[in-house]
C-alpha cells in the first residue's frame, strides 16, 4: 500500500483497477469524466477502456463483459443515466455473472447540467443497491466493497459519488499495483433461461428481487459505513438527532462538536435503506434534522420507518422546510440549518460579494487573512462574467453566418448540448430551444409540423451526432420533415475536456482507426444534399446556407473547423487604428472576447492574448481595419 494525494474520481479509477477490473466504458460528462481517463491512463495490460458513443452503449457493453465473467466498470453522468436507463431497468431483471459496478456522478445546484436529478431516488426505482460516499478515500474502498457485492449479489451495484467528492482531494492510501486483484473472467456460459429476457424469467426475478432487498435492508445495518454515533460520547441520552449522507456528512462533522449532545446517523447506502439502523438510531429521539442534498431520501425513509414502527418522532428537513429544498449545500448553509436546530445563534446568510459587512460565516481571502486591520475593508465587487464562446471558437463563426443568410425571414433555430449552447448568447442570440442530448433535430422537426412556414434549423456538436443525433435524422428522413441540419464539428467533444469520439480516428486505447465519416453516414440515411464548409471563410458560408436552406426536405451542412483550444494560434490579428472608424460592428455582431472597445473613442483594439487569428471579423469590417491574421 502507498498514499496517494487524489482527485475523488482518481481514487475511483484506482479503486476499480485494484478491484481487478477488466473492462470500462462511458461517455464523458461533468462531474464523472475524470473516472475513465484515470483509468485509461494507470491501466495495466489485459484492461479494456473506451468511449462509447453514449450511456445506454456504454452500460450494454458493460453488461455484455459481466456476462462473460468479467469485472465491468461504466462511468457516466446523472442525465447520462436516463440514456442508460433501458438497459439498466432490464438488467436488474436479469442481472451478471461478473461484479459490474455503475458509477453515476450526480451534480447537486446544478453546476454543469440540465436537471439536479438524484440517482439515490433513481436506484430505489431501478431496485438496485447503491452507495455514497462522502470523501475520496471511501469512494477507492466503495469501489472494491461495490464489485464484491454485484459478484455476491449477481446484479449491479450503483456508486453514487457527487461534485464535491469528485472533484475534492485527498491523501488516500491505495493498493501498490502489484497488489491489485488479477480477474480471469471464466467466460460466456450460453443459457438462454438466464440471459434471454421474457415475462416469465421477470416474474420470478422480481419476486426474488424484493426479498433480496428487504434482506439487503437488514444487512445494510451492519455495513461498516452506515454509522450512528454521538457528539457527547456514548454514554450520552440525547434528544435530538440529525441524519444526513454523502459530502453533507462532513459538512455536518464541521458544525458539531462534543459540546452538543446529538445523534448522527450516516448513510452510505440509501437504498434498500438500512431500516433496523436507522430504528436503533430514532430510538429515545423527540426530533431529526435530515441533512440532505437533491432528494430527501432519508427524510422520507425515517417517516416510513416512524411510521411503521409507531415511533412519535418529528422528522425534519427538506418536506418542513427546514433544509433548503434544492441547490448544493456548503459548510454554511448546513451550519445555519444546524444552529437553528439546536437553538444556537444562527450565522448570517453569506453576504453578495463586495458588500459590507461581511457575514460571519463568508470565508476570507488570503489578504484579508493577513490584515491587522480591526475591520478591513470591503473587497471589491468582482464583474459578472457570463460564459461566452472562446475567442476565435469556429462555432461563432457558424451561428454568424447562418444568422446573416437568414435574416429577415421566419426562422427556428434548436440547439442542443454541448460549447454550442452558448450560441444563446448576445450578439448572436442563434439558440432558440435546447433540451437534452440530440433532441434539437427532433424538436425542429415537431415545430415545423405546426408551422410549416418557418425555416427550421437544428445544430447539434459532431460528438453528439453520434451520441443520440442519428436517429432523430433518421426520423426526418422517414417522416418527410422539412428542416436544415447543422453539424458543427469541431473534431472533439470539447465541452468535457477534448475526448475521441467516432469522427476522430482515436480511441481510449490509443489506437488510430477509420473515422465514421458523417458526410457518409447522412449520405447513407438517404439525405442528398449535405455539404460541407469552413465556417471561418464567412461569405462562403453564407452563401451555402442561403442555398441549402431553401432546398425541399432534410438536408445538412457540416461546418468543419477544429476546436482553437487544441491548436496554437498561427498570426494573432491587429487593428489599424487609422483605418478603425468606431463603428464597433465586430463588436456588436460577434461578441468576440478578443475585440475590446475603447469607451473613450469608440475604437476597437485586438487582446492578443487571446485572438487566434481566426479572420472572421477581418472579413466583416467595413473599412477594412482589422488584417494580420492567420486561419488554423
Ligand atoms: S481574429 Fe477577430 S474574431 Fe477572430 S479571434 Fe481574433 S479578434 Fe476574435
Ligand atoms: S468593424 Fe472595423 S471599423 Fe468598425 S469598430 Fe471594428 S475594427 Fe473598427
Amino acid at each position: 500500500m502507498h498514499r496517494e494525494f487524489l482527485m475523488g474520481n482518481e481514487a475511483m479509477a484506482v479503486g476499480a483497477l485494484a478491484a481487478g477490473v477488466n473492462v470500462v466504458a462511458g461517455y464523458p460528462g461533468t462531474p464523472s469524466t475524470e473516472v475513465l481517463e484515470a483509468v485509461a491512463g494507470r491501466r495495466g495490460e489485459g484492461v479494456y477502456v473506451e468511449w462509447s458513443v453514449n450511456e445506454k452503449a456504454a452500460l450494454e457493453v458493460a453488461a455484455g463483459a459481466a456476462y462473460a465473467g468479467a469485472r465491468a466498470l461504466v462511468t457516466m453522468k446523472q442525465v447520462g443515466l436516463n440514456v442508460a436507463s433501458d438497459p439498466l431497468m432490464s438488467l436488474s431483471y436479469i442481472g451478471v455473472k461478473g461484479g459490474m459496478v455503475v458509477l453515476v456522478a450526480d451534480d447537486p445546484g446544478p453546476i454543469s447540467s440540465q436537471t439536479e436529478q438524484d440517482t439515490r431516488t433513481f436506484a430505489a426505482y431501478a431496485k438496485l443497491p447503491i452507495l455514497d460516499p462522502s470523501s475520496p478515500t471511501e469512494a477507492y474502498a466503495m469501489m472494491g466493497e461495490a464489485f464484491d457485492l454485484s459478484e455476491e449479489l449477481g446484479c449491479p451495484v450503483i456508486v453514487r459519488p457527487t461534485t464535491r467528492v469528485d472533484h475534492g482531494y485527498e491523501d488516500v492510501e491505495v493498493a501498490d499495483p502489484e497488489e491489485w486483484r488479477v480477474n480471469e473472467p471464466e467466460g460466456f456460459v450460453r443459457d438462454p433461461s438466464r440471459w434471454v429476457i421474457f415475462p416469465a424469467l421477470s416474474v420470478r426475478a422480481h419476486a426474488a428481487i424484493e426479498r433480496r432487498d428487504a434482506e439487503l435492508a437488514k444487512r445494510f445495518s451492519s455495513y461498516a459505513r452506515n454509522t450512528v454515533a454521538q457528539t457527547a460520547g456514548p454514554d450520552a441520552v440525547p434528544r435530538l438527532g440529525i441524519a444526513t449522507h454523502g459530502i453533507s456528512a462532513t459538512y455536518v462533522a464541521e458544525n458539531l462538536s462534543e459540546k452538543d449532545d446529538v445523534r448522527v446517523l450516516r448513510v452510505a447506502t440509501p437504498h434498500p435503506f438500512p431500516e433496523p439502523l436507522a430504528a436503533d438510531f430514532l430510538d429515545g429521539l423527540d426530533e431529526v434534522l435530515c441533512v440532505e442534498e437533491l432528494d430527501p431520501v432519508i427524510e422520507r425513509a425515517l417517516v416510513a420507518t416512524c411510521g411503521r414502527r409507531g415511533l412519535t418522532v418529528k422528522i425534519c428537513g427538506k418536506l418542513t422546510g427546514d433544509i433548503q429544498p434544492s441547490g448544493e449545500n456548503t459548510v454554511e448553509s448546513v451550519g445555519r440549518a444546524i444552529d437553528a436546530f439546536l437553538g444556537r445563534e444562527v450565522a448570517d446568510e453569506p453576504a453578495p460579494a463586495g458588500s459590507s459587512p461581511r457575514a460571519v460565516s463568508q470565508p476570507r481571502s488570503g489578504e484579508d487573512c493577513l490584515s491587522t486591520e480591526k475591520n478591513p475593508p470591503a473587497p471589491p465587487t468582482l464583474p459578472i462574467r457570463p460564459p461566452v464562446l472562446c475567442a476565435g471558437c469556429p462555432h461563432r463563426a457558424s451561428f454568424y453566418a447562418v444568422k446573416r443568410a437568414m435574416r429577415g425571414r421566419k426562422t427556428l433555430f434548436c440547439g442542443d448540448i454541448g460549447c454550442y449552447t452558448l450560441g444563446n448568447a448576445a450578439p448572436l442570440d442563434m439558440v432558440d430551444t435546447c433540451l437534452c442530448m440530440g433532441a434539437g433535430i427532433n424538436i425542429a422537426q415537431g415545430v415545423t409540423h405546426v408551422e410549416p412556414d418557418t425555416v427550421a434549423f437544428a445544430f447539434v456538436g459532431d460528438s453528439t451526432f453520434f451520441a443520440s443525433g442519428i436517429t432523430g435524422v433518421v426520423n426526418a428522413f422517414y417522416n418527410q420533415a422539412n428542416m436544415t441540419l447543422v453539424v458543427l464539428d469541431n473534431s472533439t467533444t470539447a465541452m468535457t475536456g477534448h475526448q475521441p469520439h467516432p469522427g476522430t480516428g482515436r480511441t481510449m486505447m490509443g489506437q488510430v482507426v477509420e473515422k465514421v465519416s458523417i458526410e457518409r453516414v447522412l449520405l447513407a440515411i438517404g439525405l442528398t444534399v449535405v455539404e460541407t464548409v469552413d465556417p471561418l471563410d464567412h461569405e462562403r458560408a453564407v452563401e451555402t446556407v442561403r442555398r441549402v436552406a431553401d432546398e425541399p426536405g432534410v438536408k445538412a451542412i457540416i461546418f468543419r473547423s477544429p476546436c482553437v483550444v487544441l491548436a496554437r494560434p498561427k498570426a494573432t490579428s491587429v487593428v489599424d487604428v487609422e483605418k478603425c472608424v468606431g463603428c464597433q460592428r465586430c463588436v456588436r455582431e460577434l461578441g468576440c472576447p478578443a475585440l475590446v472597445p475603447d469607451s473613450a473613442t469608440g475604437r476597437v483594439r485586438i487582446d492578443s492574448a487571446q485572438c487566434t487569428g481566426c479572420t472572421l471579423c477581418e472579413q466583416i469590417c467595413p473599412t477594412h481595419a482589422i488584417s494580420g491574421g492567420e486561419r488554423l
